[in-house]
């Protein structure tokens, strides 16, 4: 049996993968990566039915996320505020497609967010968390939320930093239109896959510290991590959600550092 410390990243692949074009081409990829899944979650002696494939449609046009939909996909993960708020009402007709917003937000975004977000991955400050209960209170909705944290130390990634978690735990009972779920990390951008598996061990390992001194009603049982380059190593540390876009939709035309917007460390993000 393979080791797990032998599995690797495949950023190198990131900007090779095909655009996918036809449902055929969805159900495929799709297919492809539940494949690496399984053979993932067979290495750490786990059950496939323990992670949940969020396919990311970032940056790709409504026309693929359709076909995204006839090939299955019945939640898609945005990082954008906005674009996820845009392509939420352009297809409205799709009943039973929910949204689960995976980037950054700021407080005046809240409303959006409140409005048509089934999910909400990136919280990372009190003041976001207000924000969105306030609209979340005016919707009449409630909103799955995870605590983004910063596990790689690096000052372009946002989420709290490891040391600010339990404090930030303990605030959340406040908001009663959040429910909280677990917690979200990205890892290291970066081939060195053990440097990467530390930030999907660091974040587990806070998981497990946190759950039991967790407050009533704050669920910390969901770890999302890993996403095209590098979900397998996170599933074999734990990962319930794995986040996967260009696995799934094609390459994205730019770079990460585009979509993650501080500049503050361009080398670790050109990579
Ligand atoms: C874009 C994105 C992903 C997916 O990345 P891929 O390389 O397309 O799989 C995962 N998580 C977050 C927060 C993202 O912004």
């Amino acid at each position: 049996m393979q080791t797990l410390a032998s599995t690797q990243t495949s950023h190198d692949r990131h900007g090779l993968y095909p655009e996918a074009v036809t449902v055929e081409d969805f159900r495929r990829n799709l297919a492809s990566v539940q494949e690496r899944i399984d053979a993932a979650c067979r290495r750490a002696a786990r059950d496939p039915a323990g992670v949940r494939l969020l396919p990311v449609s970032k940056t790709k046009p409504e026309a693929s996320l359709r076909l995204a939909h006839a090939a299955g996909c019945r939640m898609l993960g945005e990082n954008k505020p906005q674009e996820a708020y845009r392509k939420w009402e352009a297809m409205q007709d799709l009943t039973d497609l929910r949204w689960s917003v995976i980037g950054h937000l700021q407080t005046n975004k809240a409303k959006l967010v409140a409005r048509f977000a089934t999910e909400f991955q990136a919280l990372d400050s009190l003041r976001v968390a207000e924000a969105l209960e306030r609209r979340l209170q005016i919707e009449g909705r409630s909103l799955d939320v995870f605590v983004q944290v910063n596990t790689s130390g690096e000052a372009s990634k946002y989420g709290l930093a490891p040391r600010d978690v339990p404090v930030f735990i303990q605030a959340l009972p406040a908001f009663s239109a959040l429910r909280v779920r677990g917690m979200m990390t990205l890892a290291l951008f970066s081939s060195e896959a053990e440097r990467v598996r530390q930030c999907f061990i660091l974040l587990r390992t806070l998981r497990d510290q946190l759950r039991d001194s967790a407050p009533a009603g704050i669920g910390l049982d969901e770890l999302s991590m890993g996403m095209s380059g590098d979900f397998e190593i996170a599933i074999e540390e734990g990962a319930t959600v794995v986040r996967v876009g260009q696995a799934i939709f094609g390459a994205r035309a730019l770079p990460d550092a585009h979509y993650w917007p501080d500049e503050s460390n361009p080398k670790e993000q050109a990579r």
